[in-house]
């Protein structure tokens, strides 16, 4: 029986964590330690950098999943390894694994099988802490609104109209809608309030969009909290929330760094949702590592409609970084479900379904070139695939005219990815990649919005009812046209219908919804039932956690 993750992990032998910055050239002392395999790299050490040439970006990114998600972090990893191993001074950049969904469905987000980051438990877990940093500084702000209402109210907040909610990692159902405040006079004024789970923060999506510390309290600052009785806005610096807030960041702000099971470098931080928020690692962490390596892989969340286009449109055109290549994974099994294959058949070859369902790979494939990144595929290989079903997928990728490769790291390692981390140098160093956001900044944000439903999703058009309408040209009028739109809908179809799979073409996208994160600097577009606090399974994983008799683990991968 194949290894688990876990029992992979532990046989794994980890370098201290001051060997592996020393392959980035980090001096041991610019290293804050947290134990010996975690630390993060100091903010002076990485001012120096500044005058250096960058690396080169590549960003992984996929298809339209299946709920079992198909191999975008494995593949971050196993890429990574695999340009090391051909001798390629490479950075990994992931995202940090949210706590709360572990102890719902088993399984962590540090890859798996021979491609992980490690040390596995704890990056899933406590990790360094920013999570806790990150929810405890939007805990702050929400405290300071009840008790500015508390002591007299005199920015005139109303209590209805209070759009900051409070924040837990953890996932609880019972929380997602509450009555705060509750006990008599001494304890406020009631209202409805609710919980989100962390990752959905706008601290988050804010702390893995900032610059520096300036940029982050000053984005902190303009995050609209609540509003008045005529609908004013209120913001978090009306509170003078920002300088509290940026202090309890301060350390988390540094970005992780840790290893690869192959003790290549890793910097793992921040993670917010890939929903509501743009679902990439920070930008720190990324300009970190393109300065300190000549290579950096890394991850956005969701498929590349959702993935792709918000690390293009938001991270790289915000913080001014440029993709030189894509590499788009793609599955056997996940093409079968988009060639009409039922879940209990996605182990039985059909090669067929896999000719049917290329459709989906091949609008990616088309959507990535539109934004001028060259494109590689890259087959995450399972052991059900049969060779005719991968002969399938490339035919389709080339097609394209591109390139499909067979990845093998889950079961093998960088041995596994020599081939394509090859094609990958090969297509980062063609200088082909001429980056371009998809829309401009000035366009309206209804053809922002539009652009992206359109060109990318194949829909024939959007459509929002009048209410959602006057959303649009009120944002406009208060100053937000200019931002960029941040899709939240399925990740399992282009469509906003999880079950309509392939490449579907001339559906309508519904916008139900706009949500203003100023300080984020994006503009919401809420296209489908979107949760933000998740609740635990009938049978979570938690009842099955626990430690073993030398105090190490069990049950959680
Ligand atoms: P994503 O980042 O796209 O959500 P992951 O890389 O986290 O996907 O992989 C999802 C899950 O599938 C993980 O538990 C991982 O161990 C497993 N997995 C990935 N690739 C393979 C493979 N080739 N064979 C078997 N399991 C795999
Ligand atoms: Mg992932």
């Amino acid at each position: 029986m194949a290894k688990s993750d876990i029992e992979i992990a532990r046989e794994a032998t980890l370098q201290p964590i001051a060997e592996i910055g020393a392959k980035l050239d980090i001096p041991a002392d610019s290293l804050l330690a947290y134990g010996p395999h975690k630390a993060k790299v100091s903010f002076d050490f990485l001012k120096t950098l500044q005058d250096r040439p960058d690396g080169k970006l590549i960003l992984v990114t996929a298809i339209n999943p299946t709920p079992a998600g198909e191999g975008k972090t494995t593949t971050t990893v196993g890429l990574g390894d695999g340009l090391n191993r051909i001798g390629k001074k490479t950075a990994i950049c992931l995202r940090e694994p949210s706590l709360g969904p572990c102890f719902g469905m088993k399984g962590g987000a540090a890859g798996g099988g021979y491609a992980q980051v490690v040390p596995m438990e704890d990056i899933n877990l406590h990790f360094t802490g920013d999570f806790h940093a990150i929810g405890i500084a939007h805990n702050l702000l929400s405290a300071l609104i009840d008790n500015h209402i508390y002591w007299g109210n005199a920015l005139g907040i109303d209590q209805r109209r209070v759009a900051w909610r409070r924040v837990v990692d953890m996932n609880d159902r019972a929380l997602r809608q509450i009555t705060s405040s509750l006990g008599g006079a001494a304890n406020g004024f009631p209202r409805e309030d609710g919980f989100d789970i962390v990752v959905a923060s706008e601290v988050m999506a804010i702390f893995c969009l900032a610059t520096d510390l300036e940029d982050l309290t000053e984005r902190l600052g303009k995050v609209v909290v609540a509003y008045t009785r005529d609908k004013r806005p209120i913001l978090a610096q009306d509170l003078e929330a920002p300088g509290a807030m940026a202090v309890l960041l301060r350390d988390a702000l540094a970005p992780n760094l840790v290893q690869t099971l192959e003790n290549n470098p890793a910097f793992i931080h921040g993670g917010p949702f890939a929903n509501i928020a743009h679902g990439c690692n920070s930008v720190i962490a990324t300009k970190s590592a393109l300065k300190l390596a000549d290579y950096v892989v890394t991850e956005a969340g969701f498929g590349a409609d959702l993935g792709a286009e918000k690390f293009f449109d938001i991270k790289c055109r915000k913080a001014g970084l440029k993709p030189d290549a894509a590499v788009i994974v793609a599955t056997v099994r996940a093409l079968k479900s988009h060639g009409g294959v039922a879940k209990d058949g996605l182990g039985t070859p059909d090669v067929e379904a896999v000719r049917a369902g290329a459709v989906n790979l091949q609008r990616h494939i088309a959507n990535v070139k539109k934004f001028g990144v060259p494109a590689i595929v890259s087959i995450n290989h399972f052991v059900t695939d049969s060779d005719a079903e991968v002969a399938a997928v490339k035919a389709a990728a080339e097609e394209m005219g591109v390139e499909a490769v067979l990845a093998t790291h889950w079961a093998e390692g960088s041995a596994g990815t020599e081939d394509l981390a090859h094609k990958v140098v090969a297509l980062a160093d063609s200088g082909t990649a001429q980056f371009a956001p998809l829309y401009p900044d000035d366009l309206p944000l209804w053809d922002k919005v539009r652009t992206i439903a359109t060109e990318l999703y194949g829909a024939a058009d959007i459509q929002a009812d009048q209410k959602v309408r006057n959303q649009f040209k009120d944002l406009e009028a208060a100053g937000f046209g200019h931002l960029p739109i941040c899709m939240a809908k399925t990740q399992y179809s282009f469509s906003t219908d999880p079950a309509l799979k392939g490449a579907p073409s001339g559906h309508a996208v519904t916008v139900r919804e706009l949500r203003l994160a100023a300080g984020a600097e994006f503009v919401v577009a809420i296209c489908g039932d979107i949760m933000t606090m998740p609740g635990l399974p009938r049978r979570p994983a938690a009842v099955d956690i626990g430690l073993d008799a030398d105090g190490r683990i069990d049950g959680l991968f």
